[in-house]
C-alpha cells in the first residue's frame, strides 16, 4: 500500500467573524512538471517509481480534491489538456491555461508539451467575467515567463475578485530579473483595477466598488529578496498570507520547497499567496508539515508528489466601509 499522506491541521486566524458570501478556499501550488521532475531535476533520493505519472497524477488530484479549494492556482502544469482540464470540468471547475514560450519540458525526451500556469475556479461559487494571458516583460524585454489574470464575480454577494497565478524566473543570480519580472506584473494589475473602476471611455467618478484581489505563485524567491518586497510594499496594499501561521503573525513559513539534488539539499520559502488586506480577511491557514514527516529523502516521494508544499487557506470578504 502507499505511505500516509501528510497529516496537516487548518489554523483559524483572525477573529473567527466570518465576512458576507462565506468562505473563499484559495489553494497556490507548484506541481511539478511530469518532464522536469523525470528529466532535468534531478532529484536524487526520490526512487524514480515515486515520480510516474500514473503515481503522481493520482496524488496530485487526491491533494485537489481532499481541499475542494474554490480558487486553484497551478504551476508546472505540464498535463493541461489530457487530465486537470477535463477532471476539473466534470467536478463544476472552469480554467484557464498559458504556456511557458519556451518551456525547459520542451527538451526533456518523451515530453507531454509545455508547462505553463493554470488558473481553475469552482463555478458554483464564482462566475468568469474575464481571463488574460500575461507575458512578463522586464525593463520592456519580453521574458519566458508568464502569468495568468482572472477576473471572477462572487455569486453571493456581486463583488468582484481579480486573481493572478505566476510562476518567476527560477535559480540564483536572477535577482534582478524577478524584481523586474515582480514589477511587471504588479503593473498589469494596477491597471487591470483600475480600468475596472473607470472602465476605458468613460469619465467622472468611479462607478464600481473597489475589487478584491488575489495573487498566487511561486515566486522562486526568499523574503529577503527584492520582489518580495516589491509586492509587500505595493500600492495595491497587499499582504502575505502565510505570516498568519507564525507566532508574530509577521513572518513567512521556514519553508514552502524542500529538495535534495546533487548540488545539495534546499530547504527554502518561494511559495506565497498575497492578498489585498483592505478587502479581504484571512479566517484559516493550513500548517505545513514538519521535517520529521517530509522525511530524511525530503521531496518529492511516495508521500508527497511535488518538491513544492500547496498553500491553502480560507479568505472571507470584509464589511464594505
Ligand atoms: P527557469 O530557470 O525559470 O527554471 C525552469 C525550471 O527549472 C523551473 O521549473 C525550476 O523549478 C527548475 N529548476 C530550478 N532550479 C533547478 C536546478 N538547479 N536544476 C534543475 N531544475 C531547476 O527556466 P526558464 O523558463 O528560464 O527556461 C530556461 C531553461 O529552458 C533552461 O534551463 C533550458 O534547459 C531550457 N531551454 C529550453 C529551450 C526550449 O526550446 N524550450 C531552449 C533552451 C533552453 P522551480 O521553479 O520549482 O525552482
Ligand atoms: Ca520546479
Amino acid at each position: 500500500g502507499r505511505p500516509p499522506r501528510f497529516h496537516r491541521h487548518l489554523v483559524p486566524c483572525g477573529d473567527g467573524q466570518r465576512g458576507p458570501g462565506g468562505p473563499i478556499r484559495v489553494l497556490q501550488w507548484n506541481i511539478l512538471a511530469q518532464a522536469l521532475g523525470e528529466g532535468a531535476d534531478c532529484f536524487v533520493r526520490c526512487p524514480p517509481e515515486a515520480l510516474s505519472w500514473p503515481e503522481r497524477k493520482y496524488l496530485i488530484l487526491e491533494e485537489i480534491l481532499t481541499y475542494r479549494p474554490h480558487i486553484l492556482c497551478l504551476q508546472e502544469v505540464d498535463h493541461y489538456h489530457d487530465t486537470f482540464q477535463p477532471v476539473l470540468r466534470s467536478l463544476g471547475y472552469g480554467g484557464h491555461f498559458f504556456p511557458k514560450p519556451c518551456s525547459p519540458c520542451l527538451v526533456v525526451h518523451g515530453n507531454n508539451g509545455p508547462d505553463g500556469c493554470a488558473l481553475f475556479f469552482d463555478q458554483s461559487r464564482f462566475e468568469l467575467l474575464e481571463s488574460v494571458s500575461v507575458r512578463l516583460s522586464a525593463l520592456l524585454i519580453p521574458t519566458n515567463q508568464i502569468a495568468v489574470v482572472t477576473k471572477l464575480r462572487c455569486r453571493a454577494t456581486a463583488r468582484c475578485v481579480f486573481v493572478a497565478v505566476t510562476h518567476l524566473k527560477a535559480r540564483s543570480g536572477w535577482e534582478r530579473l524577478r524584481g523586474a519580472q515582480g514589477s511587471d506584473l504588479l503593473a498589469h494589475l494596477q491597471t487591470l483595477l483600475h480600468d475596472h473602476r473607470h472602465p476605458p471611455g468613460t469619465t467622472g467618478p468611479p462607478d464600481a466598488a473597489a475589487p478584491s484581489l488575489i495573487v498566487c505563485g511561486d515566486f522562486n524567491a526568499e523574503p529577503s529578496e527584492d520582489v518580495y518586497q516589491r509586492f509587500a510594499s505595493s500600492p495595491l496594499r497587499l499582504d502575505s498570507a502565510y505570516k498568519k501561521l507564525s507566532r508574530d503573525g509577521a513572518t513567512e513559513p521556514p519553508f514552502t520547497t524542500w529538495k535534495i539534488r546533487p548540488s545539495g539539499e534546499c530547504c527554502s520559502t518561494l511559495d506565497y499567496i498575497w492578498y489585498g488586506r483592505d478587502s479581504l480577511q484571512v479566517d484559516a491557514v493550513l500548517d505545513l508539515p514538519t521535517e520529521e514527516q517530509i522525511g530524511p529523502d525530503r521531496l518529492p516521494s511516495f508521500h508527497y508528489p511535488s518538491d513544492h508544499l500547496s498553500l491553502i487557506c480560507d479568505f472571507s470578504f470584509k464589511e464594505e466601509r
